[in-house]
């Protein structure tokens, strides 16, 4: 039986992390059909993603690739391009949090995260968006923003102004996408248990730690949780779907 994604090329930016959003996505993305091309700026991480997704009978390659890099997109289109003939989807995951209260964040470390967070989703929708209308095949940008663009939360500063960057953003290459069919939509994680989040509140009995004031499921999501919506997004199934936002956040959000 097809896969969701069947045959369609997807480049996922941040796939090393195990577990992680990227790395999770990726997989599931080679579960469902999908070509996979893992990027990381950790390239051993990014070839254990892409080894375990051949090992599991799915089709992947990794590429080193810092996201603030200009240069680095060009190549990793090139060599997607190269590899499998063509690119269909991407997945703007990478990301970096420097929690710490407002009063003590540096220039360096805000403006790390707007670059890490923020000018990596330019320069990757731009790459993809020109290569999309080049093919004239039409094709999917998902982009990873966060719950800390949506609500006010403590230590996020520059993450929050970088992530509601992305929110705004998307919205944006969603209109100018459009006319060549090329989606652009959003996905705003709630706590999701990966090695950001276990930097973040600690690495140990993470839900008897989630407020159920904050969170009214009361527990963490697994990177499953947003894969599942990676997939759909990449798919068919979405084809009416673009400039659209999704919480998947255990309510957080809602009150
Ligand atoms: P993670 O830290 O587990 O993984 C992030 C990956 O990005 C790492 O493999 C890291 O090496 C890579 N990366 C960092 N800087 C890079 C760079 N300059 N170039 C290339 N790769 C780089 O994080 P995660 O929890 O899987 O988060 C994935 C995305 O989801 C991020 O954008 C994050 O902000 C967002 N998010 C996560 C949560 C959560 O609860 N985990 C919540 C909201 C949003």
């Amino acid at each position: 039986m097809a896969g969701r994604v069947e045959g369609k090329v997807v480049i996922v930016t941040g796939g090393a992390s195990n577990p992680g959003l990227g790395y999770a996505s990726a997989h599931m993305l080679a579960r469902e059909g999908a070509k996979v091309v893992v990027t990381d700026i950790d390239v051993e991480g990014a070839e254990e993603c892409a080894n375990s997704i051949r090992e599991a009978g799915g089709d992947a390659i990794a590429i080193q690739q810092d996201v603030v890099n200009e240069s680095d997109w060009q190549a990793v289109l090139d060599v997607t391009v190269e590899s499998y003939g063509r690119l269909d989807v991407l997945v703007n995951n990478a990301g970096i949090a420097i929690l710490k209260p407002f009063a003590e964040l540096t220039l360096v470390e805000f403006n790390l995260q707007i670059s890490v967070n923020l000018t990596s989703v330019f320069l990757g929708s731009q790459a993809a968006m020109r290569q999309l209308r080049q093919q004239g095949s039409g094709g999917v940008i998902i982009n990873l923003s966060s719950v800390a663009a949506l609500v006010g939360l403590s230590r996020c500063g520059a993450y929050s102004a970088a992530k509601g960057g992305v929110r705004a953003m998307s919205r944006s290459i969603a209109i100018d996408g459009a006319p060549d069919n090329i989606r652009c939509n959003t996905i705003f994680p709630g706590v999701i248990w990966t090695n950001m989040q276990a930097a973040a509140i600690g690495g140990d009995g993470l839900d008897s730690r989630i407020p159920t004031t904050r969170v009214p499921l009361a527990r963490a999501g697994s990177p499953d949780d947003i894969a599942a919506n990676v997939v759909y997004l990449a798919s068919d199934e979405a084809g009416y779907v673009t400039g659209a936002e999704f919480t998947i956040d255990a309510g957080m959000t809602a009150q």
